[in-house]
């Protein structure tokens, strides 16, 4: 089908469009998490030893014997062969937003050909796959392919059903032949084991006795779209870039605020409720759902859990929502940014560092004044985020995410915090030498008898905060839509081992020279906050006074694009942040530098390479038809002695022209390939290709205006916006 048959047959088949039947009668007792090996099935499985070994070892990260895993492995294959499953996989995160995963089957046939399932210890413990095809920033030369995948008993193993068999999956870490991580897992772990050891430190001078293992969690808020798969069919750039480079505003956008928390369109309905089931079955407990701002949008935000496991489940989570929209008829498009001029998607992590015997440190309590650990916690944060804010922009830049940032519609490419009016005050109290009590909210009364009054929280919400206290935790809303939040959790952890490093010298200092406890803290924090107290905002993120001031009086730094935040990783102070906490070898750090930037200029060449493709294939003949049509109709006209007005025409070949100008320059642009550094090669792209695009979008948005409906070859916004 050509271009704009495939859009018009589209359009004609949405409207018979019915939501997909899925069974419903299962309830959530009856699947929950029947698909993962988790420690309810171990204990079942395995003698008792073996089960508190593996317990502790999920628990506290102590090392497994040998014999130990080769119990677990048979257990978890028996389980698994009970599954019907015929194959195993380590599933691993390579560099890339997505995972990974190679196949092998448990068969192996003996002398007489007969076939024996085999499974064992080592089989789970480690995996050689050929990793010379993953990125991994030039550590090693293209020859030297060997790579390891490496058993990680903290997050559980599952089975994952397709439709033609189900796979016992394995999550791993992901290593080269030389010992560097290739990996988003094992940073994140190393993060986590950083920030437990400073932390053990903080607490050990607070007096605490009873300190168990601290853990950093993590939840995850995912925005998506759902558009109709055949208009996504229909558009090259929807399915090859994930998001329209072309495309006229619609007459009516989210200008009426009527979707947010709306009613969930019953189709949508349908596809949430089969997708949650299947998450449940993996045990992933997803929580909340609901219709986003822009019309198409939508929400899940599962329960928070134990930050590696939470990033494992991200992964999948992304992937059930991606191939369960499939099965309904819908493309979930996790692109940052799908439609110009319409509220993109985000992914906020909520974040929080705590741990069974002092629980959430995070938590202030009513009286955060008198929660010294808390403070110290979240002066913690408060530094990390000054000292690291370019850090903390670098790890969410992408091509994608920074059609969001620096837009009004999502925080701004400059790192601040906000901790709400109570703690604004309490750390204010700090500065100047003291701890005095605070309004924490109060009650609510609305004044209505039948409404029962309600604990007011501390503090408003501030959406136009980057990074945003929220009551127990600390929420960063900048994180892109598609990333995987391994990135932006390492850099949090690793901050946060690096400031209660600082903190934990200040403070043994100053308890050795005779402060009590609370002195103690209040000279650290009043320190910190001299120091570092530039980064707590409590305004409006949005705005151009904020812009201004930041930068001029904070002397925060403002970060648009993904070519002035990536080269933060080769910054003296970065380095030393990950050398020093054994997070990152300055080798690791280089690497991941060369494939992030990498990554960015490919995704515009393809964007570049598509805009070039559609705009002469697609839109321009489809201009050229219509300006025919039109000049057929002036000559009959004028044989007929009837004055015929030429102004369409006009435009229409005006900007049909301008556009292939424009095409032109960008060809032209494209062609340069000698740049003196990846640094210099980024900008280029930032500022020239970028540029350049949108000059030739400019002039085909126009053309959607002015071209007859009939003969439009791409879905256009107003069709692909609103589900029916
Ligand atoms: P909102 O949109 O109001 O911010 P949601 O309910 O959509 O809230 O999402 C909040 C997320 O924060 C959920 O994933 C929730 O489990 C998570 N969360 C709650 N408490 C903590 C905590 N202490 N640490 C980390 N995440 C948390
Ligand atoms: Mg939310």
């Amino acid at each position: 089908m050509n271009g704009n048959a495939s859009r018009l047959t589209a359009v004609d088949s949405i409207t018979s469009r019915a939501p997909t039947s899925v069974d419903k009668t299962e309830a959530l007792n009856d699947i929950w998490a029947i698909d993962v090996f988790n420690l309810a099935k171990m204990e079942k499985a395995l003698s008792k030893g073996a089960f508190e070994s593996i317990k502790k070892t999920i628990q506290t990260g102590d090392p497994l014997e040998l014999e130990t895993a080769e119990e677990i492995a048979a257990a978890m294959k028996e389980w698994a062969l009970e599954k019907g499953v015929k194959f195993f996989s380590h599933i691993f995160f390579p560099m890339t937003n997505a995972t990974a995963e190679k196949h092998d089957a448990f068969i192996v046939t003996d002398f007489d050909g007969d076939a024996i399932s085999k499974f064992n210890g080592s089989l789970l413990i480690k995996g050689e796959p050929d990793g010379s095809s993953f990125p991994n920033g030039g550590i090693r030369e293209t020859n030297a392919a060997r790579g390891y995948t490496a058993w990680d008993p903290s997050s559980p193993a599952y089975v994952k059903h397709t439709e033609n068999g189900a796979t016992l999956m394995i999550p791993c870490v992901f290593a080269s032949w030389t010992g560097e991580a290739l990996d988003k897992k094992i940073p994140l772990l190393r993060s986590n084991h950083a920030m437990n050891n400073a932390a053990q430190k903080v607490l050990s001078l607070m007096g605490e006795k009873d300190i168990a293992p601290l853990n950093s969690s993590c939840g995850a808020e995912q925005e998506y779209f759902l558009i109709d798969e055949q208009f996504a069919n229909a558009r090259p750039d929807l399915l090859l870039a994930g998001r329209t480079l072309f495309g006229a505003a619609p007459a009516k956008g989210q200008q009426f605020d009527d979707h947010y928390f709306g009613a969930i369109p019953s189709r949508v309905q349908v596809y949430m409720q089969d997708a949650e089931d299947q998450l449940y079955r993996l045990g992933i407990p997803a929580k909340t759902h609901h219709n986003e701002v822009a019309p198409g949008q939508f929400e899940i935000a599962p329960y928070f859990e134990a930050a590696n496991v939470a990033a494992d489940h991200q992964q999948l989570l992304m992937t059930v929502l991606q191939n369960t929209a499939k099965e309904h008829g819908f493309i979930c498009l996790m692109h940052e940014k799908p439609f110009a001029g319409i509220n993109g998607s985000g992914k906020h992590v909520n974040w929080s560092v705590g741990n069974s015997t002092q629980g959430n440190l995070l938590d202030p309590g009513h009286t955060p004044e008198e929660n010294l650990n808390f403070l110290l916690f979240c002066g913690a944060v408060i530094r990390g985020v000054h000292k690291y804010g370019p850090l903390l922009r670098a790890v969410i830049a992408s091509a994608s995410n920074d059609h969001r940032l620096g837009a009004n519609e999502a925080p701004p490419a400059i790192l601040s915090v906000y901790l709400g009016g109570q703690l604004e005050q309490v750390f204010e109290d700090i500065q100047a030498g003291k701890l005095a009590p605070t309004d924490n909210g109060g009650d609510m009364d609305l004044g209505l008898s039948q409404i029962m009054n309600f604990k007011r929280d501390s503090g408003d919400r501030n959406r136009t905060s980057p990074f945003a206290f929220t009551g127990n935790r600390f929420e960063f809303r900048a994180v892109g839509s598609s990333q995987s939040v391994s990135g932006p959790l390492v850099a949090m952890n690793t901050m946060l081992a690096d400031s209660l490093e600082w903190i934990a010298d200040k403070l043994e200092a100053e308890l050795k020279g005779g402060a009590d406890k609370t002195a103690a803290v209040i000279i650290v924090l009043k320190e910190l906050m001299s120091l570092h107290g530039n980064a707590v905002f409590g305004g409006d993120g949005y705005s151009a006074e904020w812009h201004e001031m930041a930068v001029k009086e904070r002397g925060l730094k403002n970060l648009p694009t993904t070519a002035d935040a990536l080269p933060y990783f080769q910054d003296k102070e970065i380095i030393n942040l990950f050398e020093s906490t054994g997070v990152l070898s300055p080798v690791e750090l280089e690497s991941r530098y060369e494939i992030y930037a990498e990554q960015y200029i490919l995704s515009i060449e393809v964007e570049a390479k598509l805009v070039i493709d559609i705009a002469k294939t697609l839109i321009y003949p489809a201009a050229i038809s219509y300006l025919s049509n039109l000049s057929d109709t002036a000559t009959g006209m004028k044989d007929l002695g009837i004055k015929f007005g030429n102004a369409t025409a006009k435009t229409v070949a005006t900007e049909a022209d301008a556009m292939l100008t424009a095409v032109g320059k960008l060809s032209k642009a494209m062609e340069k390939e000698s740049f003196k550094s990846t640094e210099e090669h980024m900008q280029y792209f930032a500022k020239e290709i970028c540029y350049l695009m949108d000059e030739v979008r400019l002039h085909a948005d126009i053309l959607e205006t002015e071209v007859a409906d009939k003969l439009w070859p791409l879905p256009k916004y107003q069709e692909m916006l609103f589900i029916k």
